[in-house]
């Protein structure tokens, strides 16, 4: 029996698209303004923690104001896994979906299935994701469907959910002891959970743990080859 439900985000519940076409275009709209507040070169100020992350970006960049710019949107347009620029659009996508600018697209079976699980049916769900749990949250707290429009109240789906999990307290998603030590930290046995992703990696990592798992086909996800698990197209599929 499936008592526990860990879920992907992008591809999964999320449209994959929305990283690229949303997130990163309004981070890209944000720089310019934020980085003419300052005067070049950079100088500590520990007081400001925009500041603070820039000064983290090597010396040589932070000269001036264009160089920062150039090496940051390199950065961006190159999608180079940068912990210092990861830091950054944390904090800017924050203000953007605090002020209502960004709203997370999640498809309306996904948010159905999360509702009546965890409320309905007595199982608890689990995110696990490889952006950081902070930025699971951010995203899970300004959700519309896809099927309303942009400009449609947000809901907060956190309530929903019983823990979040990313690359630092599991281990990476492609890797077999990431999914044995979710179970333990949820003290379940892998065989009560669910997992579901777009990623045919992943849930091989997730079947081999003993986990039950299925590969989550959505418009725009890469096309997958070899399945080791069945696929679904829409969690209303799934017969819990
Ligand atoms: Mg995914």
């Amino acid at each position: 029996m499936v008592s526990n439900i860990i879920l992907d985000i992008e591809g999964t519940i999320c449209p994959i698209s929305f990283v690229k076409d949303v997130l990163f275009p309004y981070f890209l709209r944000q720089l310019p303004a934020l980085l003419d507040q300052y005067q070049y070169p950079l100088l500590e100020d520990s007081s400001d923690p925009i500041k603070t992350i820039l000064l983290k970006f090597p010396q040589d960049k932070t000269a001036t104001r264009d160089l920062l710019h150039t090496h940051i949107k390199a950065l961006v347009d190159n999608d180079v896994k940068d912990s210092v620029l990861k830091e950054l659009q944390g904090l800017i996508w924050a203000k953007g979906y605090h002020e209502g600018t960004i709203k997370a697209p999640l498809y309306q079976d996904a948010i159905q299935a999360m509702y009546t699980w965890s409320t309905h049916k007595d199982k608890k769900v689990y995110i696990y994701s490889s952006g950081s749990v902070q930025a699971q949250k951010l995203l899970l707290q300004y959700v519309r469907s896809i099927n309303e429009p942009e400009s449609a109240p947000g809901k907060d789906l956190n309530e929903l959910v019983s823990g979040y999990f990313d690359t630092n307290n599991a281990g990476p998603k492609i890797q077999t002891s990431s999914y044995s030590k979710i179970a333990e930290k949820i003290n379940s046995s892998p065989e009560e959970c669910l997992f579901l992703s777009d990623n045919p990696k992943e849930v091989a990592a997730a079947l081999e743990a003993g986990m039950q798992s299925y590969i989550v086909v959505r418009p725009g996800n890469a096309p997958v080859e070899s399945a080791p698990a069945a696929k679904i197209s829409t969690f209303d599929q799934l017969e819990l």
